[in-house]
């Protein structure tokens, strides 16, 4: 085999990361069921139109990082999904899910994004996401904005991030702001880098997103969408600020935030932290009211956000730990078959049992130490005779005779079931 590392940019997710990536998900799905959302999922892959024509010609992610191939029988191409908030519009639409609005879905899962690899920035990395779909009112922003603080906060994050929120307007005002900003940034081209050059008359909100530092100063005195929003748009932006502040919950208005994606109408957000460096965005979402008629639907509002599981398990404040396992020890011929037995038994019963393979009982308990076991259940002679097992509490060495009928009572004092 030529090459036995992973592709770049992608990772192994082995049991400790995994608990902790599996931690985040199981949050995320218990808060969104709290306030009514169901869980889905759609295909890893689609046709690249789903993308290609929903995230803008112009974005980052259609531009440089789909993974895209051509399907033989189709005479079409399909793409591993860079997000998924298009899959779900195409499947909303595919379903006839306009019947059954409000839509609320909660899923999960990976997505693959052709990028440089850094801390934090993968080429197969996994979300978690909610949609709302159908609710134009400011109500359902401040609701999916809820659910994403209450969800950060379940996983121990809630002191450590802010909420960034930003008005995006409603066609009308991005059009207006649209011409201010490419007034603007042609009278400073010549500070203007390559890209954001480029970006000028293809997507100019996008130059406010750049990274780039002598952008940065142009973008500093560069027109705000405040003066352009219409009456409309603004008293839209109000009333979720009024929802956020009736739920008392925190935010920085930052009138430079826009998403990397073309689908976005008024409100965006994004909650960020200091904590993991140039990749502090955990989480991002707004309102995508013109998506689902772009692909072909019926004109349907939606909210949504993505959070990227591997950022949020980087900083998991929970103990992840799995339940200490009870050691099955057996000695002896005939106990190994007993011990198969009552270890069958007590799994059954719902307790967590390791039993050794092989080895004396010397090696037996080492392993039953190695996996950190809570108790040990040893079988010999003696004890298979008399029909019983003796425990020896790990912790403290103290061992007692129990009988095999009383055992499993005895154990519940080792773990909670
Ligand atoms: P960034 O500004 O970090 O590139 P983005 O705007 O491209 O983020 P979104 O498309 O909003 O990201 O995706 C939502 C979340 O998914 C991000 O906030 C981030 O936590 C996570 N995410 C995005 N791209 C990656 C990646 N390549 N590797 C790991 N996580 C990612
Ligand atoms: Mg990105």
């Amino acid at each position: 085999m030529r090459n036995l590392q992973p592709v770049r940019g992608t990772r192994d997710i082995l049991f400790e990361d995994m608990r902790r990536h599996r931690a985040v998900m199981e949050a995320a799905r218990r808060v969104a069921l709290q306030y009514g959302y169901h869980e889905i999922a759609t295909p890893v892959f689609e046709f690249t139109d789903v993308f290609r024509r929903t995230l803008g010609e112009t974005s980052d992610v259609v531009t440089k990082e789909m993974y895209t191939f051509p399907v033989r029988e189709e005479g079409d191409s399909v793409t591993l999904r860079p997000e998924a908030t298009a899959g779900v519009a195409r499947a909303f639409i595919s379903n006839g899910l306009q019947q059954q609005i409000p839509v609320k879905a909660f899923y999960t899962g990976p997505m693959f994004r052709h990028e440089r690899p850094q801390k934090g920035r993968l080429r197969q990395f996994h979300q978690v996401d909610v949609e709302l779909i159908g609710v134009a009112q400011p109500v359902g922003d401040v609701e999916i904005i809820a659910l994403a603080q209450q969800f950060l906060e379940a996983i121990g994050l809630g002191g450590s991030i802010t909420l960034e929120l930003n008005t995006l307007g409603d066609l009308e005002s991005r059009k207006a702001y649209r011409a201010a900003l490419v007034e603007y940034f042609n009278d400073h081209l010549d500070s203007l880098s390559e890209d954001s050059r480029e970006r000028l008359h293809r997507n100019p909100l996008r130059i406010l997103d750049s990274k780039d530092s002598n952008d940065a100063q142009v973008v500093a005195g560069a027109p705000h969408f405040a003066d352009y929003l219409n009456a409309y748009s603004t008293d839209f932006f109000g009333q979720v600020r009024e929802g956020l502040d009736t739920l008392g919950l925190p935010y920085t208005l930052n009138d430079r935030l826009v998403r990397g994606l073309d689908y976005y109408t008024h409100t965006c957000f994004e909650f960020t932290t200091d904590a993991l460096g140039a990749q502090g965005t955990v989480l991002a979402g707004g309102r995508y009211d013109g998506l689902i008629e772009t692909m072909g639907g019926p004109s349907t509002p939606g909210i949504g956000w993505a959070a990227g599981v591997e950022r949020l398990a980087m900083l998991l404040q929970q103990d992840t730990a799995p339940p200490r396992p009870i050691a099955v020890v057996p000695a002896g011929k005939d106990a190994e078959k007993r011990a198969l037995q009552v270890t069958q038994d007590l799994r059954r019963q719902g307790f967590v049992v390791e039993l050794g393979y092989s080895g004396n009982m010397g090696k037996r308990l080492k392993r039953a130490d190695k996996v950190s076991a809570c108790a040990a259940v040893i079988m010999g002679e003696d004890e298979l005779a008399a029909d019983a097992a003796t425990v020896r509490n790990l912790d403290t060495g103290e061992q007692v005779r129990v009988g095999l009928d009383a055992l499993s009572e005895h154990l519940r004092g080792y773990q909670q079931r």
